[in-house]
């Protein structure tokens, strides 16, 4: 249990834990308005990693005055393209630079193993950025032939389509990747020219607030970007109701998209929703087994399940059941569950005492379905580690096939066909992702046209790339991130007409 971090990023750890955690707010780390803080847990200890500032109501207005006043005046609106895209860049640069401290901080705070927090989580959230940044100088319009039958027809039009940013965003993150979340958020934000008004979640809000003093190492000028850490249902529902906000970009729940669907009513705020899932990871008996086990071990096991794209729902084709079962199980056990801090851990626990709850209880509802489980048992006397987990000889409307689990745990079911797997694989509220394992092209194709999900993976998961739009089908979500199509969503399209 050697821990791998470097020395360096352990001091500056230490160092960045002893600070007061306050809230970013027109360019100054300030209390809450209520003076409360709440504490962070470190889910592998259960111990108080540190306390940080719980803001509420009275500070998303304060923010939505700073983030306004940043979007109208002074140097932000003023910011040619080729400064956002440097900006993008420096902010890049300065995670790059400090990529063992916040791999390390979100270890702690998050749980996952720190070694992938490194390459995942830190590195990811860098690619995004530097992607980013080549867009401000390329957000072009475009120049629009138009009839207009009403004029006389020597009447000449120019017009032409300008892209404009929406406004102020909030954007509410969830706890899986804390970091990554708040960079694919922020990136298009800052590339579009828009303010933010930023909550992470209460159970990870370090790595976020790290980044905030990264930001204004970087110069993101005052009140561009603001952090509010706070619970949901105050912070996180005073951002969703605002007035003052145009859009909001949530990552999270399925339920709580709803509930923001409903608050940001109030002023019609632009959505963007990325939320559950329940993807169907689909193996043939004509795949290549050894790849497609380990694939499906990748696509559950990977963050302790904790992916709103995992490949939770396992369908494998009869000829091939059984030795994928047995194999999977096998490959279950092989995984070495710890402390994100050791070397060696492949998965750490589960994020909070709330979550272990929700997975366990999902756990005993498979059993009592009639589900055959594999793991399930707790690992250790603290902490919230759980054994991956399988649900096999699931049946279609068993809940643990159709809820999302959000844990270590995957449900494994039979089918015939294309036929049937296309029937089962769509059978649920989601449509994020899924994947098919097969040698067989035109059944890949086939399935992949098929299938209602906003990413279908072929012999692979996983695969995310900073150009490829990412988002749900369904009740999944509404939108999509990264990729040209995330621009729109923090764009508006204006059309001006110039009669010559
Ligand atoms: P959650 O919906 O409980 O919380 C997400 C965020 O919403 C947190 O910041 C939380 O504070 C906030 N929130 C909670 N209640 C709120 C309210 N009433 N008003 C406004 N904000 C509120 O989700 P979670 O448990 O933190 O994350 C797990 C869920 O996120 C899973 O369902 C997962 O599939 C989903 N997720 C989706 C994606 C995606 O890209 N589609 C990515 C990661 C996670």
């Amino acid at each position: 249990n050697k821990p791998v971090e470097p020395d360096a990023a352990l001091v500056a750890v230490k160092k960045f834990l002893s600070r007061r955690h306050k809230l970013l707010i027109g360019g100054e780390w300030v209390d809450a308005v209520n003076g409360q803080t709440f504490e962070t847990i470190d889910p592998a200890t259960e111990k108080v990693l540190t306390n940080v500032a719980k803001g509420e109501k009275a500070d998303v207005d304060k923010a939505v005055v700073a983030a306004r006043k940043a979007f109208k005046s002074g140097e932000w609106p003023l910011f040619q393209p080729s400064q956002r895209a440097k900006l993008l860049w420096k902010i890049a640069d300065l995670i790059e630079a400090n990529a063992d401290e916040l791999a390390l901080l979100e270890s702690m705070d998050n749980g996952k193993p720190v070694a992938y927090a490194k390459v995942v989580d830190v590195a990811w959230s860098v690619e995004f950025l530097r992607y980013m940044a080549g867009w401000p100088s390329k957000m072009e319009g475009a120049t629009i032939p138009i009839s207009f039958n009403l004029a006389p027809p020597t009447t000449q039009f120019h017009a032409y389509t300008r892209l404009e940013p929406v406004g102020v965003v909030g954007q509410i993150i969830p706890w899986n990747l804390p970091l990554l979340m708040a960079a694919w958020k922020i990136g298009p934000a800052l590339a579009t020219g828009c303010t933010v008004i930023l909550k992470p979640a209460e159970e990870t809000p370090l790595t976020a607030l790290r980044l905030g003093e990264l930001l204004l190492e970087a110069g993101v000028p005052a009140g561009v970007v603001n952090i509010v850490t706070g619970f949901g249902e105050t912070a996180g529902a005073a951002i969703a109701e605002h007035p003052g906000i145009d859009k909001v970009a949530f990552t999270g729940s399925t339920e709580v998209g709803k509930i923001i669907v409903r608050a940001a009513a109030g002023n019609l705020k632009k959505l963007t929703l990325e939320l559950g899932g329940k993807s169907p990871n689909v193996i043939f008996d004509d795949a290549d087994i050894e790849q497609a086990v380990a694939g499906a071990a990748n696509a559950i096991f990977f963050n302790s399940g904790q992916i709103c794209s995992a490949g939770s729902r396992l369908y494998v084709q009869d000829g091939v059941y059984d030795k994928v079962v047995a194999a999977l199980a096998n490959a279950a056990k092989g995984i070495k569950v710890g402390v994100g801090t050791a070397a060696d851990t492949q998965m750490g626990p589960i994020v909070s005492a709330k979550q272990f709850a929700r997975v366990s209880n999902y756990i005993d509802i498979g059993r009592q379905e009639g589900g055959r489980i594999s793991g399930g048992k707790k690992v250790g006397d603290s902490g919230y580690f759980l054994e991956p987990t399988l649900i096999a000889d699931t049946s279609d409307t068993m809940r643990v096939v159709q809820e999302e689990i959000f844990g270590p745990v995957v449900t494994v079911g039979r089918f015939k066909d294309l036929e049937d797997i296309a029937e089962k694989a769509n059978d649920t509220q989601y449509g994020l992702a899924a994947a098919v394992w097969t040698r067989d092209v035109s059944k890949a194709h086939k399935f992949a046209a098929r299938v209602q999900a906003g990413t279908v993976w072929v012999n692979t998961y996983h695969v995310l790339d900073a150009a490829l739009p990412f988002g749900g089908f369904k009740q999944s979500g509404w939108g999509r991130e990264m990729g040209r199509d995330v621009l729109r969503a923090y764009t508006e399209t204006k059309s001006v007409v110039v009669q010559l």
